[in-house]
């Protein structure tokens, strides 16, 4: 199964964007992935139709059985969250601020705390303008957005096998942290969505670093190139000096965000399908002569 991801190292860089065009050129049978489960958007650039929803269960809470608690507080002591309190003589735990650190149940002299699945998420199935796209969202104030892009990452390849598809075609999260480093583990190709400016190159620094440190087969896609010339050429230097394929350069054009309002993709944009189709051919290339 190839595995392709787009990454960016920072939000912004138009890294949805090209994916998702790049994703509506596939002419192999390949399920779709939005693995930044903190935002999800890849679905507004397609015409999605109602799928399935499968229920994400995050880190299990503690709870406490009010039979056998004595209210004696000595778990109050042991949670660094401030999740328990004393009420009416037994304690209880905010299911919101419980980490499930288990701290709690080391200093319970009753035995009296368990812990219970706790629902964090959703991860959504839906036909995707003839592809099936698995994305999902985490519920507000949980983590585990790493564990997350895994899961979802494990419904796309269910999909893909049901389907006979091999390719899993994803948009990865922001940032360098956990949720990204789910998001590479394993993939085949890593393409950096890289940016023009102060941040962007800072950003694409610390991204290479990471696929480099993991081993990743990389390759890149300067967008926004002509807003800065002069940091673009310094991108291409930092590609030729590491040996890294430059799958393309898009230029900024204004009517790519006016675009990306209304919903449609940058493919509709006058001038950018002949820049598009030439990266999704080296692209694909890249995916089907991987080492
Ligand atoms: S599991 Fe950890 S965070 Fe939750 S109540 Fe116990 S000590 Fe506090
Ligand atoms: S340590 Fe156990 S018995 Fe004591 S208050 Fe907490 S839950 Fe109740």
């Amino acid at each position: 199964m190839k595995q392709v991801v787009f990454v960016s190292g920072k939000g912004g860089t138009g890294k949805t964007s090209v994916s998702a065009a790049l994703a509506s050129m596939l002419d192999v049978p390949a399920v779709l992935a939005d693995l930044d489960v903190d935002a999800a958007n890849l679905s507004l650039l397609f015409d999605t139709q109602p799928g399935r929803e499968i229920v994400f269960m995050g880190q299990p809470r503690a709870q406490v059985q009010v039979e056998a608690c004595s209210g004696c507080g000595k778990c109050l002591a042991a949670c660094a969250f401030q999740a328990i309190r004393i009420e009416n003589g037994v304690a209880k735990v905010n299911p919101l601020t419980c980490e499930g650190c288990h701290a709690c149940t080391l200093l319970c002299p009753e035995g009296a705390i368990s812990f219970v699945p706790h629902p964090s998420g959703v991860i959504h199935v839906q036909s995707a303008s003839h592809q099936t796209l698995v994305h999902a969202a985490l519920d507000v104030a949980e983590d585990n957005s790493g564990k997350l892009v895994s899961e979802v990452r494990k419904v796309a390849r269910k999909e893909a096998e049901n389907q006979g598809a091999n390719l899993i075609f994803m948009d990865g999260p922001p940032g360098i942290g956990c949720p990204v480093h789910a998001a590479l583990n394993n993939v085949t190709l890593a393409v950096i969505v890289a940016e023009p400016s102060a941040s962007g190159i800072s950003d694409f620094e610390r991204i290479l670093q990471l696929c480099g440190h993991f081993g990743i087969q990389t390759a890149v896609v300067i967008n926004k190139s002509t807003l800065a010339p002069w940091l673009t050429s310094l991108v291409l230097n930092r590609c030729v000096e590491k040996n890294i394929s430059v799958l393309g350069v898009i230029p900024f054009l204004p009517d790519v965000p006016k675009a990306l309002s209304q919903g449609k993709s940058m493919l509709s944009v006058d001038g950018l399908r002949s820049t598009m189709t030439e990266i999704h051919h080296r692209l694909m290339d890249l995916v089907h002569n991987d080492r």
